[in-house]
């Protein structure tokens, strides 16, 4: 079985055949799809779409490039659905230190608060990291979380190595086809 471990199945993108997309990756094999939420506005979306889609099952965190609309209230919010909802992991959290009107500060204080988060709940976390990896490596030897993944790796050989030490499993997605520089390979979150 294969297990899509990040997809934003919940996004308005799949407005028009969401159905379609869910359909079609069943058809293909894949028999779990990790649904993570951006933002706490999202929760109740990324709820409501793995309870529809068979197979699919929810992560709730906070996008490094939501923290500008986030406020501290909101990691109560987050503490309260790990603890009601059970979701298979905390994210998507991380660092994106290549869009430049959002505060590196203010993502690190929203990624260690999740970290501590997933530690207490023992649950994994779904990284987004961007322009950021060895700040983000300082954070994972300090802040031990059972496991997780880091999505759209870009890194060297030696950060990798250094992933997999922590305990991480690495994905390539879009890096993989982009002829261009694949830090551009992104998706944008909708915080809203
Ligand atoms: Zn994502
Ligand atoms: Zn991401």
């Amino acid at each position: 079985m294969l297990i899509d471990t990040h997809c934003h199945l919940d996004a308005a993108e799949f407005d028009s055949d969401r159905d379609a997309v869910h359909a079609a990756a069943l058809a293909a094999g894949v028999g779990r799809i990790v649904v993570p939420a951006v933002a706490v506005d999202s929760f109740h979306r990324v709820k409501t779409s793995v309870e529809r889609y068979p197979g699919c099952v929810a992560a709730y965190g906070i996008h490094p490039l939501c923290v500008m609309q986030a406020q501290e209230s909101d990691l109560a919010v987050l503490r309260d659905w790990l603890e009601r909802e059970r979701p298979v992991a905390v994210g998507e959290i991380g660092l994106d230190f290549h869009v430049t009107d959002s505060d590196p500060a203010r993502q690190e204080f929203y990624l260690v608060e999740q970290l501590q988060l997933a530690r207490e709940f023992d649950l994994p976390v779904l990284l987004h990291v961007r322009r950021a990896i060895d700040r983000i490596l300082k954070h994972l030897r300090r802040i031990r979380v059972p496991c997780g993944i880091a999505h759209a790796f870009n890194g060297s050989r030696q950060q990798a190595d250094e992933f997999i030490r922590l305990g991480f499993k690495l994905g390539f997605g879009g890096a993989m086809t982009f002829p261009g520089r694949p830090a551009s390979a992104h998706w944008l979150p909708n915080c809203r």
